[in-house]
């Protein structure tokens, strides 16, 4: 769809070439906005966003988000951070430093434009947690000074910020909590399960089960989170969130090994590695405000998502 000049939204997307902002620049796109990409690269890629070269309404531009940004937008999508902890581990500081300097500069733009904006916060605000499902007003179990910290505590204080803009500034804010995503332009190398058990399957090498496999996680596939997202973009002022993104339906990482297994027809064996530390030991969000307030809820069931993924991945692997 083409729209009309006066109808056209001007979009920033941060964290535009990364896993889930590329499939956010699709549907945009797809929409008819203009879009603006800024992304540092980090764990990005110009490749997640190819397929667009020279599309006449999205405009790339490389910049780190801790730095402020000039720019005039009507909307603003604030995706920038490493999400994988192999990633975000790799420099701690960078990471607390992009959630919390990123948060800033984003809504002292917002503020400036007076642009609607987006903040993709996590399920890692919960920690490990000792309730569960996890509702939204669970306060979280986070360790402060453990290794997930900079991301978990740089997306906490990024919360934090976007709530007193909220309140002192009057900004239009959407905080959604984003949890375990997974589908085509996940980053091979991230060191995330559902990418990791694929690699393995498809290349023939075991797959690797931290700890007893028995934790759980909920995947939601991409096309499910970009719809929830845009859902809560576009809803009315009073609407902040935090609103859980996510599919409830819970999984052992025994189960997904074995999904993926049958659907890959791998002879790939399990084999056991030490779980890493504060690994939570379950993780499924309740997502009865995102039913009750966008009328959002997954659609694509995990084995549907899995397949899309793995032809994603089999024109790389093999
Ligand atoms: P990703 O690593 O694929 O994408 C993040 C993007 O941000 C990359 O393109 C990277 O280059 C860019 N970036 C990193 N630091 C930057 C900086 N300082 N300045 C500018 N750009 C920078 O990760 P993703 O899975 O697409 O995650 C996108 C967002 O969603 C992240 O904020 C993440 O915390 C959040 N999230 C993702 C998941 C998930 O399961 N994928 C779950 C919860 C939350
Ligand atoms: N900022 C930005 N782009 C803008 C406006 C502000 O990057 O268009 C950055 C600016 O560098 C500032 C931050 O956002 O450090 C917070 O802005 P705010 O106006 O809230 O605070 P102040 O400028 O008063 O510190
Ligand atoms: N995991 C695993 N094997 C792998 C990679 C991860 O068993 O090769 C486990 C990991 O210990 C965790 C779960 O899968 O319990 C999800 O890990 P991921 O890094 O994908 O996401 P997160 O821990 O951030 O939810």
């Amino acid at each position: 769809m083409v729209r009309l000049y006066d109808d056209r939204k001007r979009i920033l997307v941060t964290g535009g070439a990364g896993f889930v902002g590329s499939h956010l620049i699709d549907r945009l796109l797809e929409q008819g906005h203009e879009v603006l990409c800024v992304d540092n690269l980090f764990t990005g890629s110009k490749r997640n966003i190819e397929h667009l070269h020279n599309h006449p309404r999205l405009e790339f531009q490389r910049h780190d988000v801790c730095l402020p940004l000039y720019v005039e937008v009507d909307e603003i999508y604030n995706l920038a951070c490493p999400a994988s902890p192999i990633h975000y581990q790799h420099d701690p500081v960078q990471t607390t430093k992009t959630s919390v300097h990123g948060a800033i500069n984003m809504l002292g733009l917002a503020k400036r434009v007076k642009a609607k904006i987006f903040q993709a916060s996590t399920s890692e605000v919960y920690g490990d947690p000792a309730v569960h499902p996890q509702p939204e007003e669970y306060w979280g179990n986070v360790n402060p000074i453990g290794t997930r910290s900079c991301y978990d505590e740089g997306k906490r204080c990024a919360e934090t910020l976007f709530f007193d803009y909220h309140r002192q500034h009057g900004l239009d804010i959407k905080v959604a909590r984003i949890f375990n995503t997974y589908g085509p332009r996940m980053h091979p190398a991230d060191g995330r399960v559902v990418s990791n058990f694929i690699v393995q399957a498809l290349s023939g090498e075991p797959i690797t089960i931290y700890g007893d496999g028995a934790q759980t996680r909920s995947f939601c596939y991409v096309d499910d989170l970009v719809a929830g997202i845009i859902t809560m973009m576009e809803t009315g002022p009073d609407i902040t969130g935090p609103i859980n993104l996510g599919n409830p339906i819970e999984f052992t990482m025994i189960e997904l090994a074995e999904l993926v297994l049958q659907l890959t027809g791998s002879r790939s064996e399990l084999i056991r590695l030490p779980l890493p530390a504060d690994d939570p030991r379950q993780r499924k969000p309740d997502i009865a405000k995102a039913r009750d307030i966008l009328g959002w809820q997954p659609s694509v069931a995990l084995a549907d998502g899995l397949k899309s993924t793995i032809d994603y991945f089999a024109h790389r692997v093999r």
